[in-house]
C-alpha cells in the first residue's frame, strides 16, 4: 500500500467510527429517555402504594393548625434538572412549609451576605439535639461545639438568627425578600397561610424565648420580636409536594429553576445550602437519614420533605404524620425507597 492509500483508509475508518458512535449515541439517547421517564414514574407509584397503608407517627400537636391536618393525604413529586415533572397521589395539596423554608431563607441570606456571615454569625455544625433546643444554644455558647450559639441555620435558633440577617429596612421588606426568593425557587408566587400564621403566633412562646436568649449572647442581628414574627411568617407559607420538588430541583440545578429557566441563586450558594441540609436537614436524626438515604434532605413539621440528588433531580413528599424528631414518617420511607430504586445515594460508587 502506498502512503496515499493508507491515508484514504485511515480517513474512511475515522469517518465510519464517528458515524457509528454518533448513531449509536443518539439511539441510546432515544432509548434512554423514555426508559428513564418510565422508571421514575413507576418508582414513585410503587413508593406511593407501598407506604400508603403506613399509619405510624402523629401530626405535630404543638401547633393547633397542624394537629388537625388530614393525615390520609399523601403525595410524591419528582422534578428533574431538565424540567420533567412526575407526580402521584396528593402532590398538589397545599400544606404549611414550616422548617423546609429554612433552606430558602438561608439561600437568600447566603446569596446576599456571603458564606462568611453564616459561618461566623450562625454556624453550620450539627447540634445533635432537637430542632427547638435551648440547651444547644447554651452548649454552643460555651464553645463546646466550636460553633456560634445559634448552631446552624436549620434548627430553630439558627433559622431565627438567619432570619435576623435578611436584608430590608422594615419587617415587611424582609418578608418580601424571603417570600420572593422562595417563590422564585417554586417558580410561581407562594402565599402566606393566614390561619397557620395566627395559630403559630398565638403559640410560639418557645421561639420567642430562643430569640431573646440569642439576643442576650449578641447572636441575634435584629429586633428579637420582629425577627420571631418574620421567622413565623416564613414557616407559614403554603407549598405542595410538587413545589418542594421544583424548589429542590433548583438547588440540584446549581440555583437555576429548571422549569422557569430563571436563575434564583448561584451555584456556590446552592452547594452551601445542600451541605447544611446534609448536616442538619432532619435535625437530630440527620445522621440516620444520611446513612440510609445518602441524600441531602430537609423536613418540616407540616409533613413536607425535600431530598436533592445534585445535578439530577429532587423529590418532594407530603404526609403529615411525624416521628418523634419531627420528620414525616411516610416521607422518609418514600424517599429512601425512591433513592434506592434510582441508585441515587451520593455516597454509593454505584450511583447512576
Ligand atoms: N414553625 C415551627 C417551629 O418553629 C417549625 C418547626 C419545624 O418544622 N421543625 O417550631
Amino acid at each position: 500500500m502506498n502512503k496515499k492509500k493508507i491515508l484514504q483508509l485511515c480517513t474512511f475508518l475515522v469517518l465510519t467510527n464517528t458515524f457509528l458512535t454518533t448513531f449509536s449515541n443518539s439511539a441510546t439517547a432515544r432509548e434512554k429517555a423514555p426508559t428513564q421517564t418510565t422508571l421514575i414514574q413507576k418508582t414513585i407509584e410503587q413508593a406511593y402504594t407501598k407506604f400508603k397503608p403506613v399509619q405510624d407517627g402523629q401530626n405535630a400537636s404543638y401547633i393547633p393548625y397542624l394537629a388537625k391536618a388530614d393525615s390520609a393525604l399523601y403525595g410524591i413529586a419528582i422534578v428533574t434538572v431538565d424540567g420533567q415533572v412526575f407526580k402521584v397521589g396528593n402532590a398538589d395539596h397545599n400544606f404549611p412549609v414550616e422548617s423546609v423554608s429554612k433552606i430558602f431563607t438561608l439561600a437568600d441570606v447566603l446569596q446576599k451576605k456571603g458564606a462568611d456571615t453564616i459561618l461566623r454569625k450562625v454556624g453550620v455544625n450539627a447540634t445533635g439535639l432537637p430542632f427547638n433546643s435551648v440547651l444547644a444554644i447554651e452548649l454552643n455558647n460555651d464553645k463546646l461545639g466550636g460553633s456560634p450559639p445559634a448552631g446552624n441555620p436549620l434548627v430553630n435558633a439558627g433559622a431565627i438568627a438567619t432570619a435576623s440577617l435578611v436584608e430590608g429596612k422594615t419587617v415587611e421588606a424582609k418578608w418580601k425578600s424571603v417570600l420572593d426568593t422562595a417563590s422564585a425557587f417554586a417558580g410561581h408566587p407562594l402565599h402566606l397561610n393566614e390561619d397557620v400564621y395566627q395559630s403559630e403566633m398565638a403559640s410560639n412562646q418557645h421561639n420567642q424565648a430562643i430569640a431573646i436568649l440569642l439576643h442576650s449572647y449578641d447572636a441575634l442581628y435584629a429586633d428579637p420580636m420582629e425577627t420571631v414574627d418574620l421567622y413565623t411568617r416564613e414557616c407559614s407559607y403554603d407549598v405542595n409536594a410538587l413545589d418542594l420538588a421544583t424548589m429542590g430541583a433548583t438547588l440540584a440545578n446549581g440555583g437555576t429553576n429548571p422549569r422557569t429557566h430563571l436563575p434564583v441563586v448561584n451555584a456556590t450558594t446552592s452547594a452551601h445550602v445542600l451541605a447544611v441540609m446534609a448536616t442538619a436537614g432532619l435535625y437530630n436524626t440527620t445522621g440516620e437519614w444520611l446513612f440510609k438515604v445518602g441524600l441531602p434532605g430537609k423536613s418540616g413539621v407540616g409533613g413536607g420533605i425535600v431530598a436533592v440528588v445534585p445535578g439530577k433531580l429532587a423529590i418532594g413528599v407530603y404526609s403529615s404524620r411525624l416521628d418523634t424528631a419531627g420528620n414525616s414518617v411516610r416521607g422518609q420511607l418514600a424517599v429512601q425507597f425512591i433513592a434506592e430504586a434510582l441508585g441515587a445515594n451520593i455516597f454509593s460508587s454505584k450511583a447512576q
